[in-house]
């Protein structure tokens, strides 16, 4: 039988191994045809140098996904809608707001699908967390994102350069969660950020943003922490404290652990594009690359000491 979705792959890198390969195989009806990457080589599957050359090759491909840094995302984006595929963006979905606006209009131009991910949105306690804020009166919003860049993000020369978003490519995944749990808009009030003197992007950024309504809400994002880790979302509500923790993964409620599925992020982000297909539609929500957009917009920097990895 022939898959519905036979799936190209572009930039072999972390999380296309990780996570795009397992979940890909696991989507009913997809299925990994080709990988493009200017070094690192697939196994069992078709491989290229490039995008030019995977669509050339493997022209029944249906769909592509984007797993390459943001700096080069769009270009290839545009190439892969030019040549009638399907595309999904792994987040950030670029390394500026106009130019994945422009593939919005691009993908809509061409009649496909253009799926911006957010795999942190599909982590197990996020949509019961959404579920219990619904309606609730609160009072402040935390979060404490702090983990080690020595062990999440080895050699990523890329993270550190100029579109490459420092501490906001981990940052960007709790605005991802906050804009999807809370049910009104979030605005940035004022953004401190940190960058090492040889290094284009921050190492570290303490944002204070707020709700339409005015809840406060403050967030840390750090990549120098040792120890133990944290990605954590705090809220406190008249009636009670939720703590999304984990990166989304648990949730307690006044400090009791809350059952959760146990589904992976990225399979369930495979479903959904899959979905998106069949159905013709395009899913690209820009709310937590405008508010990174924001911080440096408003951004009071200074420099800190060097960093090398
Ligand atoms: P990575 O390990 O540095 O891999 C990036 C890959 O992109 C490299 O293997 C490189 O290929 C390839 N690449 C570089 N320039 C390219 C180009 N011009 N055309 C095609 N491929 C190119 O980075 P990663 O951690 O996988 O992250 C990639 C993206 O996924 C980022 O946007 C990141 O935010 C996102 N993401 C990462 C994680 C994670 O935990 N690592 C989690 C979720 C999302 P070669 O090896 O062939 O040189």
């Amino acid at each position: 039988m022939t898959p519905d979705l036979r799936i190209g792959l572009v930039g072999f890198g972390k999380i296309a191994r990780d996570q795009h390969l397992p979940a890909i195989a696991a989507t009913p009806g997809a299925k990994l045809v080709a990988v493009a990457s200017p070094h690192s080589r697939a196994p069992g599957v078709a491989n290229y140098p490039s995008l030019e050359a995977m669509l050339a090759g493997e022209p029944g491909l249906d769909a592509i996904a984007m797993c390459q840094p943001p700096q080069v995302r769009y270009q290839a984006a545009r190439a892969a809608l030019a040549a009638g595929k399907h595309v999904f963006l792994e987040k950030p979905p670029g390394a500026t707001v106009s130019e994945v606006e422009a593939l919005i209009v691009q993908a809509k131009g061409q009649g496909v699908t253009l799926f911006a991910s957010w795999h942190s949105r599909h982590a197990a306690a996020v949509a019961p967390a959404r579920a219990w804020l619904d309606g609730r009166a609160l009072r402040k919003v935390t979060v404490t994102w702090k983990e080690d860049v020595r062990h999440w993000h080895p050699g990523q020369t890329w993270i550190w350069q100029a579109g490459g978003f420092g501490v906001f490519d981990p940052g960007i995944n709790a605005l991802s969660i906050l804009t999807e749990i809370l049910h009104e808009p979030v605005l940035l009030s004022r953004s401190d950020l940190e960058t090492p003197s040889n290094r284009q992007a921050p190492i570290a950024a303490s944002l204070s943003l707020r709700t339409t309504s005015g809840i406060p809400i403050e967030a840390v994002f750090d990549f120098r922490q040792t120890g133990p880790q944290s990605w954590d979302i705090a809220v406190e509500a008249e009636d009670g404290r939720m703590l999304l923790s984990d990166g989304g993964a648990k949730l307690a409620i006044d400090g009791a652990a809350q059952a959760t599925s146990r589904e992976g992020e990225y399979p369930a982000m495979y479903r959904h594009f899959a979905e998106l297909v069949r159905s013709g539609r395009s899913d690209v929500d820009l709310a937590p690359l405008r508010l990174v957009a924001d911080a440096f917009l408003c951004g009071r920097f200074r420099s800190v000491e060097p960093f090398e990895d």
